[in-house]
């Protein structure tokens, strides 16, 4: 029997499969398949209606993506979970699941540049509005809402501002107003649950920490099973009545017997049959391999983070170190309610140099990579003003928290003096 155990440590190597059922195959095999045979008419008849789950066509689903949908759904404490091909393709899906043309969503200024890209322009040309706002006051979200507000849409630990997502507080307005919450929890995984806090979808951006090796792309959305969708049928109508594109199932009664499940479950049978953005079954098989080694890598990216923050801010080239263990006040109580052993491994700071230092440090590094990516076992940098976030406008990007003397630090998983020794011989000639 795979584990019902609720530690993280567990999870990540027991949830959702025990053993191959022929072969008794302990680690999980990589169904390398696209089809999957049929018993009879009647089976076939039966998965297509969705009166028996099981396995179809590999672009809707497939048994190596299974068990890392498992492994994930009970690390974020969901009911379900969708592998997708990126985190943008979550992005995407997370809120395209239930906010269509005319409709509107309320977003948080601070998140990924991608995202924000894919949200401000993409989606304005599907006819969906995303309304930011400053998630450094959460009544922002009810400020914004009106009844075609779908959904409210957050980053738990967003770069560049490090500033932590008021979670529970969006969460209980939204439930007030019968608006679900999405979090993107790519910077965060193990150190937070959203779900836990009150939001409705957990997402990652599976490249990041979930891999944690920097080898495949993808993304995944958790389902907290957790929003009454019935309760507001008026807000919702796509999942209260028919949907056209299958035979006319009306979501929330299609799938009742099988539990709370109509957002991921129309996310995958709606979304992933017409859009395809999906996770194969080689790169479901690497992140399995990653998820394995989750927890003790997070554990050592902030032990790291918190001995090179301490270098940083009595480094007198640095005028600022953005980490949030660093900050006060509200942030600071954001920070300890929602990050549980560790306040993650992204770290900012400024250089008194401003643009020409940020850059030299950049290019002096030897073995911090230069990369735009975060949560690799290794460390990474990057200047964003000229790089991750160069596709914003000089306004969207101080929205954003980006200056011209801003650098990145993703923090590894290395030895912490090899770290510190290579920023320092870097900020030497910065
Ligand atoms: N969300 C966050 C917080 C990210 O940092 C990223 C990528 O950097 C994404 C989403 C998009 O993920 P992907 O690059 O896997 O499409």
């Amino acid at each position: 029997m795979a584990t019902t155990s609720k530690n993280p440590e567990t999870i990540v190597l027991h949830a959702g499969y025990r053993s191959d059922p022929t072969t008794t195959a302990v680690a999980v095999p990589i169904y390398q398949t696209t089809s999957y045979q049929f018993h009879s008419t009647e089976h076939a008849g039966n998965l297509f209606a969705l009166k028996e789950l099981g396995n179809i066509y590999t672009r809707i689903m497939n048994p190596t993506q299974a068990v890392f949908e498992e492994r994930m759904a009970a690390l974020e404490g969901g009911v379900g979970a969708l592998a997708l091909a990126s985190g943008q393709a979550a992005s995407l899906f997370a809120v395209q699941n239930i906010c269509h043309a005319g409709d509107n969503f309320v977003c948080s200024t601070d998140i990924y540049g991608g995202s924000w890209n894919l949200f401000a322009n993409t989606f304005k040309t599907m006819g969906i509005e995303c309304r930011f706002v400053d998630p450094v006051d959460p009544a922002n979200f009810r400020r914004a809402t009106d009844e075609r507000t779908r959904c409210y849409y957050g980053e738990t630990l967003p770069n560049p501002k490090l500033a932590v997502f008021p979670i529970a507080e969006v969460a209980k307005i939204g439930r007030e107003l019968g608006v679900p919450l999405i979090m993107d929890n790519t910077a965060a995984p193990v150190l937070c649950q959203p779900i836990k806090h009150g939001a409705t979808v957990s997402m990652h951006s599976t490249t990041k920490y979930i891999g944690g090796h920097g080898t495949s792309i993808g993304g995944v959305l958790v389902d907290g099973g957790n929003f009454d969708w019935e309760k507001h049928a008026k807000r919702f109508p796509m999942l209260n009545t028919p949907d056209p594109s299958y035979h006319g199932a009306v979501w929330t009664q299609a799938v009742k017997p099988l539990g709370p499940i109509a957002y991921i479950i129309k996310a995958r049978v709606t979304l992933l049959r017409d859009i395809g953005a999906a996770m194969s079954p080689f790169n479901a098989f690497l992140f399995i391999q990653g998820l394995e080694t989750l927890v003790l890598r997070m554990r050592q990216h902030c032990g790291n983070a918190i001995a090179v923050t301490e270098y940083l801010v009595k480094h007198p080239k640095i005028t600022r170190v953005i980490f949030p263990g660093l900050q006060s006040g509200e942030l600071r109580r954001r920070a300890d309610a929602y990050l549980a052993g560790g306040y993650g491994a992204l770290i900012g700071f400024e250089l008194k140099g401003g643009r020409d230092a940020g850059r030299a440090f950049i290019d002096a590094l030897k073995m911090l990579y230069h990369v735009a990516n975060i949560g690799d076992a290794r460390s990474l940098a990057i200047h964003p003003a000229t790089t991750t976030h160069s596709q914003l406008s000089p306004e969207e990007q101080s929205q954003t928290g980006v200056s011209d003397a801003y650098v990145r630090l993703s923090i590894g998983i290395e030895h912490v003096d090899d770290i510190i020794a290579d920023l320092d011989q870097a900020l030497a000639k910065a």
